[in-house]
């Protein structure tokens, strides 16, 4: 199934700005800056089949703003990308970037293709070819992409090798998330996950929630999915559903969650299994939709997929006390509006996801230093920021009496305003410099 991303998600996305706008203490003109994207680029690349044939595809990238650094944002393959997708997600990096205060603006870029049609040698093709299409418009100073939905290490891998030999010398800080004998970061592979789960570390000392009481669905199973899930259940949580694009399992005492990890990346399916070493054995479970997993009565719904899978249509029928965004925009603004009424407690996709850009960050640093890091320090130092602003974003909520999207879009405006006010807006020109 595909999940589908509402039309007009930039706009649905426009709007959250203008509502977190009135809680962030910055000008009008930053605002009005962040509206429209810096540039966007709109690339063919054509790609030779193994049968001999020629497929062209569409590739864009859009930089959103990058007052605060080199723009920086993944690369998504994925049948239903188009523009209109890539400018909300580059929105999105600028916030998430200012969020956990990263040194870095916004950006995303896409090829509309569905990657499972192609063999490993059309991939690697694609993806070289969308580094010979965009070699001017990315750079370890300019503009840093990473993996994002259905690209991994090995893909950033061919891609900053296609972007060494055109600029002829070896750049592995143009791309991160990269494998690690290429100079990937340690702990960059499960970072995405890890973030949200700080978060809900967080949120389970301010409750203070016994993790085995709390029930925990997560629709989606790659990378950011696995992770979370895998995280959440070492401690105890109850995982008792998942689900990947073909559908979910659902078993209420919870599942083995490694060793559905292990199933589905030795099998390319989703079972409920319980492995012990090579060998997995299928248990009981109860199959469920996509739209079911969502609708389910748990503690913790991590939508982990694509944008727009809660959306008007079914924001009725969700249940979930907490809802935390491991996805880019998995809740429309009009069903944000019901669940924020109803009192869901939604961590938003800026702040629950923002783990992955983080170690992406650490990895351009190691990178350029040519120095690397060991796991505990790249560990310690997400935990840290992922906590720090989870907290201040919290707080915000809290005293503003808004909800956390709301506070971490107002967060987020903060930073972005005092950088672009720094720059001098008509308050500061309109009175002569004189301040
Ligand atoms: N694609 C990820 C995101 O949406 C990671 C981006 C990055 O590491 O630059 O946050």
């Amino acid at each position: 199934m595909t999940f589908g991303n509402p039309s007009g998600v930039f706009e649905d996305a426009l709007q959250r700005l203008d509502a977190a706008f009135e809680y962030a203490d910055i000008e009008r003109e930053p605002l009005e800056r962040l509206k429209h994207p810096k540039a966007m680029i709109q690339v063919a690349i054509p790609v030779r089949r193994d049968d001999g044939s020629l497929s062209i595809f569409e590739g864009y990238r859009v930089h959103h703003d990058d007052t605060r650094g080199p723009t920086k944002g993944g690369i998504r393959f994925h049948p239903e990308v188009d523009l209109d997708e890539v400018k909300a997600l580059a929105l999105w990096m600028t916030l998430k970037c200012a969020v956990v205060n990263i040194p870095y603006g916004g950006a995303k870029g896409g090829v509309t293709v569905n990657p499972k049609e192609l063999s490993r040698l059309e991939l690697e093709r694609l993806s070289r070819g969308f580094v010979q299409q965009m070699a001017d418009f990315i750079g370890p100073d300019t503009d840093i992409p990473a993996p994002d939905v259905y690209t991994n290490a090995m893909i950033m891998g061919w891609m900053m090798g296609e972007y060494s030999k055109i600029h002829r010398r070896h750049t592995p800080d143009s791309f991160t998330g990269k494998p690690i004998p290429l100079g990937g970061s340690l702990g960059r592979d499960d970072a995405t996950g890890r973030g949200a789960y700080y978060c809900v570390k967080q949120l389970e000392a301010k409750r203070g929630w016994n993790p085995r009481d709390i029930t925990v669905a997560v629709q989606g199973f790659g990378n950011g999915g696995q992770a979370v899930a895998k995280l959440l259940h070492a401690d105890g949580y109850r995982v008792v559903a998942v689900s990947d694009s073909r559908g979910g399992i659902y078993n209420p005492d919870g599942f083995d969650v490694p060793s559905l990890i292990q199933h589905k990346n030795d099998t390319r399916t989703l079972a409920a299994v319980y492995c012990q070493g090579s060998v997995c054995e299928m248990v009981e479970s109860e199959n469920v939709t996509n739209e079911q997993l969502l609708a389910l009565d748990v503690d913790i719904l991590i939508p982990a997929a694509l944008g727009g899978v809660i959306r008007s249509a079914n924001v009725d029928a969700v249940k979930a006390e907490v809802i935390v965004e491991v996805a880019n925009g998995p809740v429309s603004s009009h069903a944000d509006e019901k669940l924020n009424q109803r009192g869901t407690f939604i961590i938003p996709d800026i702040l629950a996801n923002a783990g992955g850009v983080t170690v992406s960050y650490f990895e351009w640093v190691q990178n350029r230093q040519g120095f690397y890091w060991e796991l505990d320090e790249i560990h310690q130092r997400l935990q840290q920021i992922m906590a720090r602003e989870f907290n201040h974003i919290h707080d915000l909520a809290a005293a503003k009496q808004i909800d956390m999207r709301t506070a971490a879009y107002a967060h987020a405006l903060g930073r972005l305003g005092g950088a672009i006010q720094a720059q001098g807006t008509q308050r500061y020109f309109s009175n002569g410099g004189k301040e």
